[in-house]
C-alpha cells in the first residue's frame, strides 16, 4: 500500500475527501519520495510541512529524522495524524491554517526551516507570498498546479509573466522539480501539477518597506499590463506619478516610457521603486 492510502477500515479511508479544502491526495510512491528527497533538509533539522493531509510525504520525513512541524487544517486528518505521531518525539502535529499561524516566531529557527507541502490550490498565492515575507525560510518545496508553476517560472516577455512572477522573483530563485501528472493523486483533479524549489534569496535583496513599494507598483503595472509604463506610473490611481519626474527617473534608469510591464525584470521592478522613492515619490 503506497503511503498516502490509508489502511483499509480506518476512519481516514472511509471519510470522503473535502474539496473545500483541495483533498487530492499524493498517492504515487515514486513521486512521494521524489518530492520528501527534495527536503534538503538533515537529521535534527526544522521542516514545516503544510497541509500534510494522510501523510504521504509526512512519513517519508519522519523516516529522515528531520524535526518535523506538519500543520492541517481538517479535524479528523489532524487528530489521526497526531494519533499516529504520539511517540514521535521530532514530530509536533498542529491543527489549524497555515495562513493565519505565526510562521517566524521570535528566537525561532524559521530562517533555518525548509517548508514542504502539496498544497491547496485555491491558497497557493496567499501561501507563497506569506512564505515571502521577511523573514524568509531557508527553502520552500511546494507542489502547485502547472499553470502557477508556469506562472512563477516565466521569464520578462512572456506571455505567462506577471506580477506572481515579479513577486516570487523579487524575493528567490525558483526552479521545477518535476511534473506531478494529475493521476498520481486521488481523487484525480482536474489538472496537472510541478513540484517546484523556491529558494528565499540570502541575505535578502530587499528589506520589508522596499518589498511593500515594489509590490505597490507591481502591482498596479500588471493590472494594466497593456498600457505603457510612462502611462500607468502617470496614471494608475494608485500611483498618480508627476509627470516630470517619471521621464527623469525612467531616462536614468535606461527604461523607455514605452515599455509595456511585461518587459521589465523583478530587478527593473527593485531599481524603479528605489528610483522614485529617491526622487520623493512614495508609493
Ligand atoms: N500532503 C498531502 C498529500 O500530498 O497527499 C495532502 C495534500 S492535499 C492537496 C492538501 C492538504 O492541505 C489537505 O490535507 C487539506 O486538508 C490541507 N489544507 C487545506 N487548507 C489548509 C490550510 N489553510 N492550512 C493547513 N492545511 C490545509
Amino acid at each position: 500500500m503506497a503511503r498516502g492510502q490509508d489502511p483499509p477500515g480506518t476512519r481516514a479511508a472511509r471519510r470522503r475527501p473535502k474539496r473545500s479544502l483541495g483533498q487530492n491526495f499524493l498517492v504515487d510512491p515514486n513521486l512521494q519520495r521524489k518530492i520528501a528527497g527534495a527536503v534538503l533538509a538533515g537529521e535534527d533539522e526544522p521542516v514545516l510541512e503544510i497541509g500534510p493531509g494522510r501523510g504521504a510525504l509526512t512519513a517519508h520525513l519522519v523516516e529522515r529524522g528531520v524535526r518535523l512541524t506538519v500543520v492541517e487544517l481538517d479535524d479528523e486528518l489532524a487528530a489521526e495524524l497526531a494519533t499516529r505521531y504520539e511517540t514521535e518525539p521530532r514530530v509536533t502535529v498542529v491543527h489549524g491554517d497555515v495562513l493565519s499561524l505565526e510562521l517566524a516566531s521570535p528566537g525561532g529557527d524559521w530562517g533555518r526551516t525548509t517548508v514542504v507541502g502539496n498544497i491547496p490550490y485555491n491558497i497557493t498565492t496567499p501561501i507563497i507570498f506569506r512564505l515571502l515575507q521577511l523573514p524568509y525560510p531557508r527553502d520552500i518545496v511546494l507542489t502547485v498546479q502547472a499553470e502557477v508553476a508556469a506562472r512563477i517560472l516565466a521569464g520578462p516577455g512572456t506571455r505567462t509573466y506577471g506580477a506572481l512572477s515579479v513577486g516570487v522573483g523579487l524575493h528567490a530563485r525558483a526552479s521545477r522539480i518535476c511534473k506531478v501528472p494529475r493521476s498520481a493523486f486521488r481523487p484525480i483533479p482536474r489538472v496537472d501539477s510541478v513540484a517546484m524549489r523556491i529558494t528565499p534569496h540570502s541575505p535578502p535583496r530587499l528589506t520589508r518597506s522596499a518589498a511593500a513599494r515594489v509590490r505597490v507598483l507591481t502591482r498596479a503595472a500588471f493590472s494594466w499590463r497593456r498600457k505603457q509604463l510612462g502611462t500607468i506610473l502617470a496614471r494608475h490611481p494608485d500611483l498618480n506619478c508627476p509627470r516630470d519626474l517619471i521621464e527623469g527617473v525612467l531616462t536614468e534608469l535606461g527604461l523607455v516610457p514605452t515599455l509595456r510591464p511585461e518587459r521589465l525584470s523583478p530587478d527593473d521592478f527593485m531599481a524603479l521603486a528605489a528610483a522614485l522613492r529617491t526622487a520623493s515619490f512614495s508609493l
